[in-house]
């Protein structure tokens, strides 16, 4: 950092917009500190509060950089600086959040499962091996576990899990990838994996759970998922049977049930896919994208309840680290719709 001086002046920076749980606190501190700039960063219900000291042309580059270099999935509404009286800071922070003030910042909603992640779940010398809710500061629940504003940890629903020593290092390491990443957890702090049946007892707990979920829907029966945020019911696409059951549970007709694949590879064999639509597909927000049957496909998997006398399917691949465990299971598509039944981490009709 640079030591002070009187020649430095003090910016007041004031942003909004989605800046919230998409690492831009982390972001700022990184730049403040490339640029050997003191003072601090905050959030509040009405934006992302900074004060910047240092050299003018520092604060200039300070200021272009925000905007240029922002974490991918931030966006700027608007974008406030003022300078103000010299402070006198002699380092940079993240400060505590300000809880004052009308609420007007966005917030961003789940992301899906970053490669990172992704990589560190299925290396067996990570901490977060098939960890099912592994995330961060890049990926992860936000909309779905936001109970209040500003996006900070005790306003979540993770407020219930205490972070351990190892993941509160790497939460206040500015170095780390999950610096500030509201959701982190590991096995040791985290939520786990249950499974439940309808009365409501737990039948297995962690991996059992897992390959017991996995069992039932290639058994043809009806899944409840919650993970994180969101609430799915599932079932194995392929069992004309289970589909029809599922469409009279959710007292549904004949509107097209969503499908989730393992890969854009599976679902291509079922659907015809372009670049657009495909690029869709792996998007960040991984939404579900209404695409067109092929007309003939090789081997046809999906049943014909899923989507009847349609000619689209609505796709989407894998967005939560559970997701993607269970997916690595199964051999084939399945619907996945949401549910509306009460609070449970996974059951089983
Ligand atoms: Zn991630
Ligand atoms: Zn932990």
């Amino acid at each position: 950092m640079e030591n002070y001086s009187p020649k430095n002046k003090c910016l007041k920076v004031t942003v909004r917009g989605a800046v919230q749980g998409v690492g831009f606190r982390p972001f700022v501190f990184r730049l403040a500190s490339e640029l050997g700039l003191n003072g601090w960063v905050n959030n509040s219900p009405m934006g992302v509060f900074i004060e910047v000291e240092g050299e003018a042309s520092r604060l200039e580059s300070f200021i272009e950089r925000l905007r240029a270099e922002k974490p991918p999935l931030a966006s700027i509404q608007s974008l406030e600086s003022s300078y103000i009286d010299r402070r006198g800071y002699m380092k940079f922070e993240v400060r505590p959040s300000d809880e004052a003030g009308p609420k007007s910042t966005l917030v961003m909603t789940d992301i899906a499962v970053c490669d990172d992640c992704l990589r560190e779940m299925n290396d067996p010398r990570d901490r977060r091996y098939r960890y099912p809710f592994i995330n961060c500061t890049n990926c992860g629940p936000r909309y779905s576990i936001i109970e209040a504003l500003p996006y900070d940890r005790p306003n979540t629903t993770m407020r219930l899990f205490p972070m351990c020593d190892r993941c509160r290092a790497e939460y206040e390491n500015p170095a780390d990838r999950r610096f500030h990443a509201q959701p982190i957890a590991c096995p040791e702090c985290g939520p786990h994996l249950e499974q439940w049946n309808a009365a409501g007892e737990i039948l297995a707990t962690h991996e059992n759970a897992l390959r017991l979920t996995v069992e039932a829907i290639e058994d043809g029966r009806i899944v409840a998922i919650k993970g994180l945020g969101g609430f799915h019911l599932v079932v194995d696409a392929a069992n004309e049977e289970a589909v029809k059951r599922l469409r009279r549970r959710k007292n549904r007709e004949e509107k097209p049930f969503a499908l989730m694949y393992k890969s854009w590879e599976k679902a291509a064999e079922d659907c015809e896919i372009s670049s657009a639509e495909k690029r869709l597909l792996l998007s960040p927000e991984s939404p579900i994208v209404l695409l067109k049957k092929r007309p003939s496909p090789a081997n046809p998997i999906v049943c014909e309840s899923a989507a009847p006398n349609n000619p689209y399917l609505g796709e989407m691949l894998p967005y939560t680290p559970l997701h993607h465990l269970l997916m690595q299971k199964l051999d084939r598509p399945i619907v996945a719709t949401s549910g509306n039944l009460s609070d449970e981490p996974i059951c089983i009709d």
